[in-house]
This record gives structure tokens, C-alpha cells and sequence, in this order.
């Protein structure tokens, strides 16, 4: 059904009750005027046929036809009136306005009939005779105490009517000025009410349009007044309410952006609800667009969708793991868990993702750590073990092969020493680094160098190398000098290790705005570029059976990677295999306040 507006509901309500309550009243008022006009009339002539009556009666049977004709005529014209006598049988005797002889019997006309029953008779009919509406009024003519004939006066009626229908007119024009009046004043008075209906309205509006801030004007009808002022306090506690889920959602929105874990929230039918910017980052998807979508469209990791659909399908907590292999080898942890709405009614699911490659690295690495070590140790003590058997299973009596035998399992405790001192000094270097116990003070980085150099000096000597030292005495740094002379004098052992008789080495100090640069260059075997990032690992070697042969354990550049570490600086490596390497230590440099502070130590 077509809606309307209040007004046109309201106002032709009041116009049709106001112009029908008009109607009635004038229809009432107007029937009412012509019904005391109709029985005033009636009274008038019953009163002048009341008059007329004893004369006729007097005439009635000693007078002629003619004679009684010309009475009616004469009554009748001082009555104004049609005067007319019947006889009980109905036969009218004479007429003032017809001729008698042929007018039909009257015994059946109303009046009549009544007035033979000893009753003032009338009606208002059609006369045929005269051929026109007549109010007639009819009395009874008595003789003797018996009805001896009835007489009855007329009048036309057209005069009534034409009255009562003036007085319809009349009332009519008025009808309708007072209807256009009440029309007018309906109008006002719809509209009054209508107005601040539509304003209640047009403010209801702005409410759902999310302006909640606007106040609504408070009416001085109370209903209406009362209602104003509920959708106002509404408003109020609906922008309070807003408030508060927005402060809550912001909230929630921080903590899961400054989550370093991923957090996906997923629906009963796998599309994702939300999605924090970590959890983007590790499954690089745009956050705005994976929203709404279906968990396998955005996440193209099989197992993630099985972990989501058993999830869903159980309902419960589940814990599990992912690999991720988009970038580098990623290792992720899954909590899940299903996700209930206020009712306790399951409607998703929530995933936190933990990225445990770290961990998982640190695992692999102690593992390898721990195979390592086994395996180094076991190659000398194995070595060991068998001499000790070969020595005791008869060759003790041989003196020139104990003393071989003696000499091989010498060097295999030498090499067990040494990987077992590189294993603790390792180990105390973690350590001191973890607990913060060793102190860096500012220092001269040429003595360290010097002493580093004298340290070596055996072994270059032995192989009748070169070390040439170019360092400003005045370069200073934040240092621990013993750690970083043992850093220095491993790669100087390196040096030495895996270059030819002969060759130079070249120690170059250099200061720049923010380090102080350390570079040490043989022009050794060099190292192929493949190897390059993994020889400061432990144990990691290019060629292990040379690197053994020669003394060494594997951790030397580990070792000079923590002390750097520790340092708060970087170590690298650039080599060209058989021409040479050059080892970089940057530490970071020591303010020009601190340099300035002590000028004359170098
Ligand atoms: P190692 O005790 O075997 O010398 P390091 O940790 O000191 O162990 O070095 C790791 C590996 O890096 C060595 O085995 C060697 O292959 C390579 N290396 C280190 N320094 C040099 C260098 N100056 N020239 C060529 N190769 C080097």
C-alpha cells in the first residue's frame, strides 16, 4: 500500500468530520425548521377549517350543489384556501377550486379516512386535480352527534417547499464557508501537529545517518515533548556506547598491530575477519584486501588451510607448526583456537602465529654444535686410542717407532688442547657478553696491533713472512684490549696458516666519521666466493684435512666474530682465491670529546 504523509491522513479526516458534523446538523436543523413550519401550517389550517366547518355544516343539506359550491368559493377565497366538501360515502358534494360533479370519490384520500374516524385529518400530496403538491387538512362535519360530512381546506404546497429549499441554500452557502473556514483552520491545526512530527522525523534521520551529536528540539506537546526527549537521551547513550566499542576496537587494534606475532581471525566459513600487519608481513598479503576473503585464496599454504578446517570442524585448542618457504626457510607455531559470539555460539576460529625460525636455527645450530664438537674430539682420541694400542700391542719395544707413535699422540693432545681452549673461550666470551662483563675502554687500537704482531711473530718468523702496520698512533675507540689483540692475532695466525713462504701481510688502520676500520690482507690462497658467508661459523672449513693439518680447530673465526660482536661492531671478508683475502673489522668509533680527551697517549 502506498504510504502517505501524516497531514494527508489527518487533514481530510478533519474536513470530512467537520463538513459531515455541518451536513447533519443543517439536514437536521433544516428538517427540523420544515417540520415546525409543516405542523404550524397544519395547525393554521386546522384553525381556519375549525372556523369554516360550522358554517358549512349549518349548509350542508339545506343548501343546492350550486349554492354550496359557491360557499366553498367564498370561504375559500377568504381563507385562501381550496375549500371541499365530501359526504361520508366519499362523494365530493362541492370544490371552491373544481367542479364537483366530476371529481372521483375521496373516500380513499388519508385525510379523509381520518377524519371520518372523528380525528383531524392531513396529508401533503400530489393533487392530480389541480395538479400540484397540497397540503391538505381535513375535519369532520357533525349533525346530530353524527358525522354528517367531512370538510376540508387546501393549500399548495410549492410555497412550503420553495421555502424549505431557500432555507437549503441558505445553509448550504454557509456549509461551505464554514467548511472552508474549518478546512483552513483543520489545516493549521494538522500542521501543528504534523511539524514537529516531521522534525522528530528529519532529526531521527541524522541520528541514523550517524550524526549523533545533533540534539533534537523538545517539543510543547507532552507526548511529543516526551519522546524527543528519549531518542536525545538515546543518542546520548548510543554515541556513548559507540565511543566505547571504538576506544575498545582502537585498543584491540593496537595490541594486535604491536603484536609480533600474526593473529587471523576467520569465520565459520573461512573467510578471514581480520588480519594484523604481522601476520600480513609473514604471509606477505595486503591486510585491506585478504579481509573478507576466503582463507585458501589468500593463504596459499596447504597446511595453514588444514590446521583452519580442523579447527573448525573440532572446536577445540590445537597446536602446530608450518613452513614457510616464500623467502628464506620460515618455521612457524600455530595456536588455534574457535572463536564464540557473545551467546556462546561458535562462529569461527583464531590463529596466532609464532615465527620460531630463530629458535628453530638456534636448535639446529646446538645440535650441529654438539655433533661437531663430538666429532672433532673423537678424531684425535681416536688417534690417540690406537697409537696407545698399536704402542702396547709391541711396539714399545721398537724405540724409533714409540717415539714416532709418542710424538703423533703428543700433537693429537696438542690438538685437543687447543680445540678444547677454543671451546672455552668461546663458551666464557658468550657468557661474558650475556652477563655484560666486559668492560670497553677507550684505548689506542696501534698498541693492541703491535702486540697482536709480537705475539705471532714465531710463526710469521717461521715462515720468513712480512707484516707491514699502517696505523695513526692517534686512532682511538671504545676497545678491551686483550679480547681484541686475540682477535687480531687469530686472523694474523690465518694469515700466516693459509699463505705461501715469503708473502706479506698488510695491517691497515683507518679512521672514518662513524668507525674505525681494521684490514687485514695476505695474499694467501684466498677463499672461493661460496664459502665466504658461512667460514665464521664453528667449525666451518674450506678444506678441512688442510686446515687440521695445520693446527686448526674451526673456531678461530667464530671466535674473532663474538669478540667483534662484542665490540657492538661487524666483521667481514673479500677474497679472490689464489691471490689473497682481506678480513675487515669495523668497531664503532669513540666521540671527538672522548678522542680529544686524551691527546697524548699514543
Ligand atoms: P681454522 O682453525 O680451520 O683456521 P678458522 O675459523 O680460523 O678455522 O677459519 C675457518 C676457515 O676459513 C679455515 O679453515 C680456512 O679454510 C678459511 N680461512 C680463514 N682465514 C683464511 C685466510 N686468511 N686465507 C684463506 N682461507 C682462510
Amino acid at each position: 500500500m502506498p504510504r502517505k504523509r501524516l497531514i494527508w491522513q489527518i487533514f481530510p479526516l478533519f474536513v470530512f468530520v467537520a463538513a459531515g458534523s455541518l451536513v447533519l446538523a443543517a439536514f437536521y436543523a433544516t428538517q427540523t425548521v420544515g417540520q415546525i413550519y409543516q405542523s404550524q401550517r397544519r395547525a393554521e389550517l386546522e384553525a381556519r377549517a375549525k372556523l369554516i366547518a360550522p358554517v358549512i355544516s349549518g349548509a350542508l343539506y339545506t343548501e343546492s350543489t350550486e349554492d354550496l359550491n359557491e360557499l366553498c368559493a367564498q370561504l375559500g377565497a377568504a381563507a385562501s384556501a381550496r375549500v371541499t366538501i365530501i359526504l361520508p360515502s366519499g362523494t365530493v358534494l362541492a370544490d371552491s377550486a373544481h367542479d364537483s360533479e366530476t371529481m372521483d370519490n375521496h373516500a380513499d384520500r388519508p385525510e379523509v379516512i381520518e377524519a371520518l374516524s372523528g380525528q383531524s385529518g392531513n396529508s401533503t400530496r400530489y393533487s392530480y386535480t389541480l395538479r400540484t403538491d397540497l397540503t391538505y387538512v381535513a375535519l369532520p362535519i357533525y349533525q346530530k352527534e353524527e358525522i354528517a360530512g367531512v370538510v376540508r381546506i387546501a393549500v399548495p404546497e410549492p410555497n412550503i417547499r420553495s421555502a424549505i429549499r431557500s432555507t437549503y441554500v441558505e445553509v448550504a452557502t454557509g456549509i461551505a464557508l464554514v467548511g472552508l473556514v474549518v478546512a483552513a483552520l483543520s489545516l493549521i491545526a494538522t500542521r501543528s501537529v504534523t511539524r514537529p512530527v516531521d522534525l522528530l522525523r528529519r532529526g531521527a534521520e541524522r541520528f541514523a545517518n550517524g550524526d549523533l551529536a545533533t540534539r533534537l528540539v523538545v517539543s510543547n506537546t507532552v507526548e511529543l515533548g516526551l519522546l524527543a526527549n528519549t531518542m536525545n537521551t538515546m543518542a546520548v547513550q548510543l554515541e556513548d556506547r559507540i565511543h566505547t566499542v571504538e576506544r575498545h576496537r582502537n585498543e584491540l587494534q593496537a595490541v594486535l598491530s604491536s603484536m609480533v606475532e600474526g593473529v587471523i581471525a576467520f569465520d565459520s566459513d573461512e573467510r578471514v575477519i581480520s588480519l594484523n600487519q604481522a601476520a600480513a608481513d609473514i604471509f606477505n598479503v595486503p591486510q585491506e584486501q585478504a579481509v573478507g576473503r576466503v582463507i585458501h585464496e589468500v593463504f596459499r599454504n596447504v597446511d595453514l588451510q588444514r590446521f583452519v578446517a580442523s579447527i573448525l570442524a573440532t572446536g577445540g585448542s590445537q597446536i602446530g607448526s608450518i613452513v614457510l618457504k616464500h623467502r628464506a626457510e620460515e618455521h612457524l607455531q600455530l595456536q588455534g583456537a574457535a572463536l564464540h559470539d557473545a551467546q556462546g555460539k561458535r562462529i569461527g576460529g583464531l590463529i596466532v602465529l609464532h615465527d620460531i625460525t630463530r629458535l628453530h636455527k638456534l636448535e639446529t645450530a646446538r645440535r650441529d654444535f654438539v655433533s661437531n664438537v663430538s666429532h672433532e674430539l673423537k678424531t684425535p682420541i681416536t688417534a690417540i686410542k690406537g697409537y696407545v694400542e698399536t704402542l702396547l700391542d709391541g711396539a714399545l719395544d721398537d724405540p724409533e717407532a714409540s717415539r714416532k707413535f709418542l710424538g703423533i699422540i703428543g700433537k693429537q693432545a696438542e690438538r685437543l688442547t687447543a680445540l678444547i681452549e677454543d671451546l672455552l673461550r668461546l663458551s666464557r666470551l658468550e657468557q661474558d657478553a650475556e652477563q655484560a662483563r666486559l668492560p670497553l675502554e677507550f684505548g689506542p687500537i696501534r698498541d693492541v696491533i703491535e702486540r697482536a704482531v709480537q705475539a705471532c711473530d714465531p710463526t710469521i718468523a717461521a715462515k720468513r713472512m712480512n707484516v707491514q702496520v699502517t696505523c695513526d698512533p692517534g686512532i682511538r675507540t671504545r676497545i678491551n684490549a686483550p679480547l681484541l689483540q686475540l682477535a687480531i692475532e687469530n686472523l694474523l695466525e690465518n694469515a700466516t696458516k693459509y699463505s705461501e713462504e715469503g708473502t706479506n701481510i698488510r695491517i691497515e688502520v683507518n679512521r672514518e666519521p662513524q668507525n674505525v676500520l681494521i684490514a687485514i690482507t695476505d695474499q694467501g690462497c684466498g677463499i672461493e666466493q661460496e664459502h665466504l658467508t658461512r667460514i665464521f661459523e664453528r667449525f666451518y672449513r674450506v678444506d678441512k684435512a688442510r686446515s687440521r693439518k695445520l693446527g686448526g680447530t674451526g673456531l678461530g673465526l667464530a671466535i674473532v666474530k663474538h669478540i667483534v660482536r662484542v665490540h657492538g661492531g661487524q666483521v667481514s671478508v673479500d677474497s679472490i682465491p689464489n691471490k689473497g683475502s682481506t678480513f675487515r673489522i669495523s668497531l664503532p668509533a669513540g666521540t671527538v670529546a672522548e678522542t680529544s680527551a686524551n691527546p697524548g697517549s699514543n
